[in-house]
């Protein structure tokens, strides 16, 4: 296999070389590979084929009975059939086009039914885009692919296996001896749990997961089983989206089919528009917080003002996180606004201002203790606090006025 550390240009399948002709590797023809072509073969009408790229086969039906070791038929694409092979010549014929026939083989038997899981592997490789010797070079200097934080890197082997190293995206440049190796696609189940910080992840496809692993060799079946076993579900949705049959649940069929401590949700949607749904979407559903591409919107007929977001993946419909969030919120807005007075400085409303923004952009980490020109510096913001709460924690000494302090928990 090749060094993927190595890789080609990510996105993209193009040649290794730079010449108009791309380097195809010598495979080997496999005698699994072989097999499965003669069982295919055995299965099959007099006039029925077994097409592969550039050429096909099948039993000649007349020969077939006649004599049953030379019944075999190549047919390239112009008008050349050989005709009577030997189960010898026939192996000869498809050594000579190993390449076409493991691709044949790889995607008919080894990945098998039609479905998200070969059309997602086909993608990593353009295989409806590419032909086989522009992949096969590809794959030898290796392709990569970016699925939401993960770099997948497909490489063939000299018998025309695909393996996949799986990393996280930001680990791209390590040695993969730096990293620890695992094999086990359900190994993953560990690493999602919780980010880099030990904080658990309620979201799976937050941009929070953690780094330092590598997935080295996994097999077809095995980094499909990773892929869904990090990103539940995008797989699928993915390629129902790519078939036109992605169903999408807007906010307001969503939020109109919650029940019990969620049934609640339903009287935030009052029929005065639907800017409380974008507050949402865009506290949640941002590329920067989640890297699906919403695709629901207010309801059907309303599109929301807030942008969905590049990933590749979409989501369907809001999530429980989202629902859940919505729950506080429909709690929280029914309350109706006060007017509080307290006196502030400009340099006080703009460091409260650059507070949440650090906050809600996940920066407060990022703000070094020497940093005293940043508004949400810990010294400064506990400066603030000695000079502006009294004793009872009210901002300004004004006590806040509310007759329901738990906000209805
Ligand atoms: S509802 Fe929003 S936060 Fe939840 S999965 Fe979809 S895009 Fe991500």
């Amino acid at each position: 296999m090749s060094d993927p550390e190595s890789v080609s240009d990510p996105e993209t399948v193009a040649a290794a070389e730079s010449d108009d002709e791309p380097a195809v590797p010598e495979i080997d023809l496999p005698s699994d590979a072989f097999d499965a072509v003669l069982d295919a073969l055995a299965g099959l009408a007099p006039d029925e084929r077994i097409r592969f790229e550039g050429f096909s086969v099948g039993v000649a039906g007349d020969d077939r009975a006649a004599d049953a070791d030379a019944h075999y038929v190549l047919e390239p694409a112009g008008d050349d059939p050989r005709t009577g092979l030997s189960e010898r010549d026939l192996h000869a014929a498809l050594a000579d086009r190993a390449a076409a026939v493991t691709d044949w083989y790889v995607f008919e038997r080894v990945v098998g039914e039609f479905g998200p899981r070969r059309a997602f592997l086909r993608w990593i490789e353009d295989a409806d885009g590419a032909t086989v010797a522009e992949r096969y070079a590809a794959l030898t200097a290796g392709i990569e692919r970016a699925w939401g934080q993960l770099r997948i890197t497909a490489t063939v082997t000299d018998r025309g296996e695909r393996r996949y190293e799986v990393r996280h995206e930001a680990d791209a440049g390590a040695p993969r001896g730096e990293l620890t190796a695992r094999d086990d696609p359900l190994d993953a189940r560990e690493i999602v749990k919780l980010d880099g910080k030990g904080r658990y992840r309620p979201l799976k496809t937050a941009p929070t997961l953690r780094r330092g692993w590598v997935f080295p060799d996994l097999g077809p079946r095995e980094v499909y089983e990773l892929v869904e076993t990090i990103y539940p579900a995008t797989v699928a949705n993915w390629h129902r989206e790519r078939e036109g049959e992605l169903d999408v649940s807007h906010w307001r069929e969503t939020m109109e089919r919650q029940s019990g401590i969620y049934g609640v949700i339903k009287t935030w949607d009052r029929g005065e528009g639907h800017e409380h749904v974008n507050w949402v979407a865009e506290a949640c559903c941002d590329d920067s917080q989640c890297l699906k591409r919403r695709e629901w919107e207010y309801d059907d007929e309303t599109d929301l003002d807030v942008d969905g977001g590049d990933g590749v993946f979409p989501c369907r419909e809001p999530c429980s996180v989202v629902v859940s969030a919505a729950r506080k919120w429909t709690r929280l807005e029914s309350e109706q606004p006060r007017t509080y007075e307290f006196d502030l400085t400009p340099s006080e409303k703009e460091q409260l201002e650059e507070m949440i923004d650090a906050v809600a952009d996940g920066r407060i980490d990022e703000i070094r203790e020497a940093d005293t020109k940043e508004g949400a510096n810990r010294y400064r913001a506990r400066f603030l606090r000695a000079k502006l709460f009294d004793d009872e924690g009210n901002l300004g000494g004004v006590p806040t006025d509310t007759d329901d302090p738990d906000n209805g928990e």
